[in-house]
């Protein structure tokens, strides 16, 4: 979400308190947990507009009594016993529950996804609207049935709780309290609303599922990056030093949190198979990586860091620069500029919010490829920015091997004599099946097991 906005809903929207991470991360040393304390949280709704539930025109808490999860054949909307709804304090907010409470815990889920919902929205300048609208006008959320699991379906988000070391359900970690959980539950939502899902069954959606599983990720790291505490912590602990590869050691403290996790990947494309979680990785770590990339521009610009400093940073690994001395640096020329720092990370954060809503609202869910978001992501640049940092995406799928199928048509030669210019010229291809579809069949590329096999 911009910063103009968020300054602006925060005088006429309405409070909440949510935990930026699961209490139960605790200190490197031992002395409890990394998020103590819920941090206050403003939805971009008025109180009035806020029922009790909480519930608003586009989703609604049902604290449901016994029930089972939905399956198949039972779907929303629920009609079963439920617990009464959260009502607001007396000045219309959510900020007075007890940590400690079953209503805190349902207020979560809703000021959570709400306010997921509001930041992507401004991402993409308009309504996200339901990829369930034809059937239900609202998300139905429940935050607390007794299942040592979670799942988000058509029309409803149904959280259970984590599990003991035994698979027990265990009644201390309520996934509705898991920011990076439902944020990444709702990407899944916001890509089906704003790309859709492959219409062929001959479409094998390789890419298209570990594009789901990467915007997941990114819907909630985007998200989580518009919490001050968290902001903090990662600046805090990295002195602005933030590129990814090989930097999970670097994140501190905050190197528990699965969402820091994924951001903070190596993995390239020759490293992952089809799975799409695995598969997700290369990608998240593209854009993740371009967002470090722009905020160090920028930290250039300022003349907060060298350009020196920005390149012996970027070209890792593989090469011998001094690691300490680089993070010496950094520490050097963060101390005291610590708040120019924050503006240029939050300016980057909202620069690939932008630049990924643009790109999932052009993109065809049809047979998609990494590729194809590549050369989209290159194209929504060019909108946003007029192609400023093409040069810093290029580089940074390039890293991770996002590349053009070997198969592609696109990777075909034409030579005159293919194009018909040159009956002299002796074609290139022995086959006659592809002389005469007139193209030259390219060789495998020898190095990179990176671009999968045609299939
Ligand atoms: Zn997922």
């Amino acid at each position: 979400m911009s910063l103009e906005l968020d300054r602006r809903i925060s005088d006429s929207g309405t409070r909440f308190r949510i935990f930026p991470q699961p209490r139960f991360l605790q200190k490197a040393d031992g002395s409890g947990p990394l998020f103590p304390e819920p941090e206050q949280v403003v939805i971009a709704l008025e109180p009035a507009a806020i029922q009790p539930g909480p519930a608003d025109d586009r989703m609604f808490v049902v604290d449901a009594i016994g029930k089972l999860p939905y399956n198949r054949f039972f779907r929303p909307p629920y009609q079963g016993a439920f617990q009464p709804p959260i009502r607001a304090g007396e000045n219309g907010h959510f900020d007075h529950l007890d940590p400690n409470s079953r209503e805190f815990s349902a207020a979560t889920m809703y000021a959570t996804v709400r306010r997921v919902l509001d930041i992507w929205e401004d991402y993409f300048g308009h309504t996200i609207q339901w990829h369930f609208e034809s059937d239900f006008s609202r998300l139905e959320l429940i935050p607390l049935i007794e299942w040592n699991n979670a799942q988000s379906g058509y029309g409803f988000l149904e959280f259970g709780f984590g599990r003991t070391a035994n698979g027990t359900i265990d009644h201390t970690r309520p996934y509705c309290e898991n920011f990076d959980v439902l944020a990444h539950e709702l990407g899944h939502s916001i890509i089906f609303a704003e790309v859709g899902f492959p219409a062929s069954p001959t479409d094998d959606g390789v890419d298209y599922g570990g594009m789901h599983e990467s915007a997941g990720d990114l819907v909630a790291i985007i998200a989580s990056l518009h919490f001050n505490s968290v902001v903090d912590l990662l600046l805090e602990s990295t002195k602005g030093n933030l590129l990814t590869i090989n930097g999970l050691d670097r994140v501190g403290e905050l190197s528990d949190s699965r969402q820091i996790r994924i951001a903070f990947n190596g993995l390239r494309m020759s490293d992952v198979g089809e799975e799409p979680h695995d598969r997700s990785l290369p990608l998240t770590g593209a854009i993740f990586d371009t967002m470090v990339e722009v905020f160090q521009q920028d930290l250039v610009a300022k003349k907060l860091i060298t350009e020196d400093l920005r390149t012996r940073s970027t070209n890792l690994p593989g090469t011998a620069h001094d690691l300490t001395q680089i993070q010496d640096e950094f520490t050097s020329a963060y101390t005291g500029n610590e708040a120019a720092f924050k503006d240029s990370l939050l300016l980057a954060r909202d620069y690939v919010g932008r630049l990924l809503a643009v790109t999932w609202g052009k993109i065809s869910p049809d047979f998609l490829t990494y590729h194809s978001i590549l050369r989209t992501m290159l194209q929504a640049d060019r909108d946003l920015t007029g192609g400023v940092n093409a040069g810093i995406i290029r580089e940074c799928f390039a890293w991770r091997e996002i590349a053009p199928l070997p198969t592609s048509l696109m990777m075909r030669q034409h030579t005159l004599a293919n194009c018909g210019f040159d009956e002299t010229e002796p074609s290139p291809v022995p086959d006659g099946a592809a002389r005469r579809s007139g193209y030259r069949v390219p060789a495998p590329r020898p190095d990179s097991s990176a671009v999968r096999t045609a299939r």
